[in-house]
Parts: C-alpha cells; sequence; structure tokens
C-alpha cells in the first residue's frame, strides 16, 4: 500500500524540543524517495499562522515545503512554491462563521476573560478574532481546563482548542479533522490512503480512522493522544518528533 496523503502537525511531531536539531531528516528522506514513484501529498495542520509556519521551515532549512497546509488549526491554503495560496471559498465561511459565533457569545468570552484570566497563571492574548489563553503551570493548566469546560457546558457549538499551555476557542465544525477532510475533497483521495501523525489535544480531531487509516504519534505525544492513537489501531512510536514519524512511515509502507 502506498500513501497518497500524509498530513503531520507540525510542532512536537516533525520538530522536537531542541530548536537547533536538525528537521526530520528521515521524514524528508522518506517523502522524496517514495516521490520518486508516487504522487504523495504532504499536508501540514498546526496552530501557527502561516508566517509563522513559513519562519519555521525555513528556519530549519526544510528541504521541501508541505503542499497544503492547515492554519490556526481552521484555515486552509495551498502552498505553491514558497507562497501560501488561500482556499477562499473555505476560509471565507470560515471567517464569516467564526465573526458570528464570536458576536453571539461575546459575553461567555468576557466571562472567561474575567473568570478565568484573573488566575495569576493565565495569561489572556488576542488570538484569531477572539481571545486565547496562555496557561503557565500544569495545575494552571487543569484549573483553566476545568473552569472553561465549566463555563461553556451549555454551548456545544463552541470547540476549545487545546495545544500545551494554548487555549483557543473555535466554532466546533472547525478543527484539523474537518479541515483534512475538506483537503482530501478537493484531492478525490479518502482514509484508506491517509497517514496522518501529531502529538497533542489539537491533533485528536484528525487522529482518527476516519480521517486516516494510517495513523501515528511521536513517544514525547500528550497521553491522550497516545491512548487514542492505540485504540485506533494507530503506531505509537518509540522515538520522540520527526525521528518517531519516520519510524512510523517506514512501520507502514516499506
Ligand atoms: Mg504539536
Amino acid at each position: 500500500m502506498k500513501p497518497g496523503l500524509v498530513c503531520t502537525d507540525f510542532d512536537g511531531t516533525l520538530t522536537t524540543e531542541d530548536p537547533t536539531a536538525p528537521l526530520a531528516p528521515g521524514f524528508f528522506d522518506w517523502l522524496q524517495g517514495v516521490r520518486q514513484k508516487n504522487n504523495v501529498s504532504w499536508v501540514v495542520a498546526t496552530g501557527r499562522s502561516w508566517e509563522g509556519l513559513r519562519e519555521a521551515l525555513l528556519h530549519h532549512q526544510a528541504p521541501v515545503f508541505p503542499d497544503w497546509i492547515v492554519t490556526v488549526e481552521r484555515e486552509i491554503h495551498r502552498v505553491e512554491g514558497k507562497e501560501a495560496r488561500s482556499v477562499e471559498k473555505w476560509n471565507r465561511t470560515c471567517n464569516e462563521v467564526h465573526e458570528a459565533l464570536f458576536g453571539r457569545h461575546g459575553a461567555i468570552l468576557e466571562r472567561i476573560e474575567k473568570e478565568v484570566g484573573c488566575h495569576e497563571d493565565v495569561t489572556v492574548i488576542p488570538d484569531v478574532g477572539a481571545i486565547g489563553l496562555v496557561v503557565e503551570s500544569s495545575d494552571g493548566i487543569a484549573h483553566a481546563e476545568k473552569m472553561v469546560r465549566e463555563i461553556l457546558k451549555d454551548r456545544p457549538e463552541i470547540l476549545t482548542v487545546r495545544n500545551g499551555p494554548y487555549f483557543r476557542f473555535a466554532h466546533a465544525d472547525y478543527h484539523k479533522g474537518s479541515c483534512l477532510g475538506h483537503v482530501q475533497s478537493l484531492l478525490d483521495l479518502g482514509p484508506e490512503t491517509t497517514f496522518v501523525a501529531g502529538d497533542n489535544l489539537n491533533d485528536l480531531s484528525m487522529l482518527t480512522r476516519r480521517c486516516g487509516h494510517y495513523l501515528a504519534c511521536p513517544s514525547n505525544s500528550h497521553e491522550e493522544v497516545l491512548a487514542q492513537v492505540k485504540r485506533e489501531g494507530g503506531y505509537l512510536a518509540r522515538a520522540p518528533g520527526g525521528i518517531g514519524i519516520a519510524e512510523a512511515l517506514h512501520y507502514f509502507f516499506q
């Protein structure tokens, strides 16, 4: 079996804690090797903006740029050369949906800002049309998570997107999983030829068999990610970051 689509998160999945380490050499070797015979598209699905991702790819001297990117966990762009071209129809609707959502729930966001943001470990930041939270300690994260869940308990349309210390708010229909689904529909590819890898809570929406039949996570993954990938029949790599992802690709696609 050959993959048609490889979708990876970026931070913690291709990168490791060490900013000076080369970026996932085994991953790029695998991708460039398989592309000599097969057409394989690479999607990066990240919480970063395009500018942030581009800077990181350049900083790490990535030998290849992705073909598609999902930025801020909900916008889709096609990459041509080293430039991103917005998938206009998706992004326009995404924008309208979020403007309406944050307009309807302004009071709820204010409550989060006031009641969760007053905690000493929590910093409230402006974040793609709304507010986001950055929480310092693991105790602070657990506390903020509990409070946010309580405030949003009757608002199923608001999704809390968690990634390490970051809390972002989004419409429940927009996440890495639905964005990957849209890229698959544009490429006319299904889960049976899709590989997906991620390490953190914001990757859970795409680490499902509905999105890809080849799922993987590096050894440094969040415990909920490890548990879900295992449950979904995916591969738990022994190595961290991009080394682990190369290990998973070799496991699935000899
Ligand atoms: Mg990550």
